[in-house]
């Protein structure tokens, strides 16, 4: 079902360009197909679709106007913010009758409130300029992931997104103190609250959070703000699986405090692939453990981290939980570290298309899991190379399947396609999550679908519904309806 068009259902994608170019200026709505291509490619480049405009609004007030134009046209809309998700969510699949609306140039940062604990800014800031402006008033927003350079505040809050630092500060659903929003018929949803507490009833922006623009443009987020972790202290440690990873993040747990940031684990594998992605970086580190984990524990004012990961070290090396390590005697140091974790996705990726998923299992079972799916990808698939790695204090793995070196394309989405049924076999017997923090979009459809409880589609059904009746919202995002 699409939005409620009659006479306009009658005009092509031209005419209806220029019919918004009239009605929202052309400055708005770029008309360029070149142009336009950009905005309906993957980060991957592995999908590229088409659309009938694409509107890049500057004010909350031309969002609405947007918004408007589209439904009186017919047209249903795809909100866009980097477009670095993982899940085709922020591309149309129905070129002919779709718009992209893109965030980008919403990008104003309304108020840093160091006082307060909190900013307001709109939804087109890019995540790290967001963080350094942020930094530089001594204050700092924890959200941080491999894309931050390109993602937005409005995209990490439509995906509800996690990254490397959620053991510490939770997801991006707990970093967002209020929602403005333009809901699908046009009207403003005005929530840009920085009140820690607020129980007046239903708490509506939770609705928005993790939506991926099936409800509603959310067009600016006030955010809450923590002091400046100005004391760091990374290391790079060889273990000898993921079994005693899991122990030694239990360890940290208790003897770190609150003050553990990152706990990413990563196979030997992974620095093959960050060399393959970027040749002279350095890796100060024995390739001969099965097992590697990136730790990170920050603080700021009097705390002495170095001191705590000197300790904590000493003690896990003396049980036999950690084999060999090295610690980050400075930034640049600590930086080349993160690359590796950062790099594997580019090694990957320069590996030609694979199989992605974005998994998480109770921490309890992640050991077990890995070990059977992995197994069961190589009896599946011969010569195919399982890549497991993630944010093991969360229970989220990225259990990646590469192809055989010289597969065809056909080849390779076959291998994805089987792999895919493998490994989500082993998944729910482990009763996991298909997606751990990248979302459904259009790519997970299928598999979100067909693991839907009948109450929970009843509501999510009576929910799209009331908010967005005509379904003009990112139609095709998440469900059918
Ligand atoms: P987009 O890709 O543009 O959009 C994502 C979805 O949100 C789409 O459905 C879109 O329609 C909707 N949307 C975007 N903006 C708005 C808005 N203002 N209002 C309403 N709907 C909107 N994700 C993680 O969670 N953790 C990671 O560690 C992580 N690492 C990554 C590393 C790399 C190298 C890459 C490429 C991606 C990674 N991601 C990760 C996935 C991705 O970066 C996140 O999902 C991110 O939050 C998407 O933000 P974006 O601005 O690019 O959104």
């Amino acid at each position: 079902m699409t939005s409620a068009g009659t006479i306009e259902d009658a005009k092509g994608p031209a005419e209806l360009r220029l019919a918004l170019r009239q009605m929202l200026g052309e400055d708005i709505v770029l008309s360029e197909t070149e142009e336009m291509l950009r905005f309906c490619r993957d980060w991957h480049g592995d999908v590229t679709t088409g659309t009938v405009a694409v509107i890049r609004p500057r004010s909350t007030q031309q969002v609405a106007a947007a918004v408007k134009a589209c439904r009186e046209l017919g047209l249903s809309i795809v909100p866009q913010g980097g477009n670095t998700g993982l899940v085709l969510g922020a591309i149309p699949d129905a070129p002919e009758r779709q718009v992209v609306l893109s965030l980008s140039r919403m990008n104003r940062i309304r108020k840093i409130d160091p006082a307060d604990f909190s900013a307001v800014v709109e939804s087109g800031c890019i995540l790290s300029e967001l963080k350094d402006a942020i930094a530089k008033m001594g204050m700092f927003f924890p959200l941080a992931l491999g894309a931050q350079g390109s993602c937005q505040i409005g995209g990490n809050v439509s995906t509800n997104a996690g990254g490397v630092n959620v053991l510490r500060y939770g997801m991006t659903r707990e970093l967002v103190l209020g929602l403005e929003v333009v809901l699908p018929d046009g009207s403003i949803l005005e929530g840009l609250s920085t009140l820690r507490k607020d129980n007046r009833g239903i708490d509506l922006k939770q609705l928005f959070i993790g939506a991926e623009g099936t409800l509603g443009i959310i067009t600016a987020v006030s955010i809450t703000l923590t002091p400046y972790p100005d004391h760091v202290a990374t290391a790079l440690l060889g273990l000898a699986s993921l079994e005693d990873a899991i122990r030694l993040y239990r360890r940290a747990r208790r003897d770190c405090c609150d003050l553990m940031s990152a706990f990413e684990f990563m196979p030997p594998l992974a620095f093959t692939l960050a060399q393959e992605a970027m040749p002279d970086l350095p890796i100060p580190i024995s390739a001969e453990y099965p097992a590697y984990v990136l730790m990170e524990i920050s603080g700021s004012g009097l705390v002495d981290v170095d001191d705590l990961m000197q300790r904590f070290l000493e003690g896990a090396m003396e049980e036999g939980l950690v084999l060999d390590g090295t610690i980050a005697a400075s930034q640049t140091q600590a930086r080349n570290l993160w690359l590796i974790r950062e790099g594997m996705n580019e090694g990957q990726a320069k590996r030609g298309t694979h199989m992605r998923t974005d998994i998480s299992v109770p921490l309890s079972q992640l050991a077990s899991f890995v070990e059977e799916a992995e197994k069961a990808v190589s009896e599946a698939l011969p010569g195919a190379v399982s890549v497991s790695y993630g944010h093991v204090g969360d229970g989220n793995v990225h259990l990646n399947v590469l192809p055989p070196a010289g597969s065809t394309p056909e080849e390779r989405i076959q291998l994805i396609y089987k792999a895919k049924t493998v490994v989500n076999e082993v998944l729910d017997r482990y009763t996991g999550s298909i997606s751990a923090e990248h979302g459904i979009g259009r790519l997970k459809r299928p598999d979100f679908d067909a693991r839907l409880p009948a109450t929970r589609r009843k509501l999510l059904t009576a929910l799209k519904h009331a908010v967005d009746p005509e379904m003009i919202m990112n139609p095709g995002c998440q469900l059918r309806f």
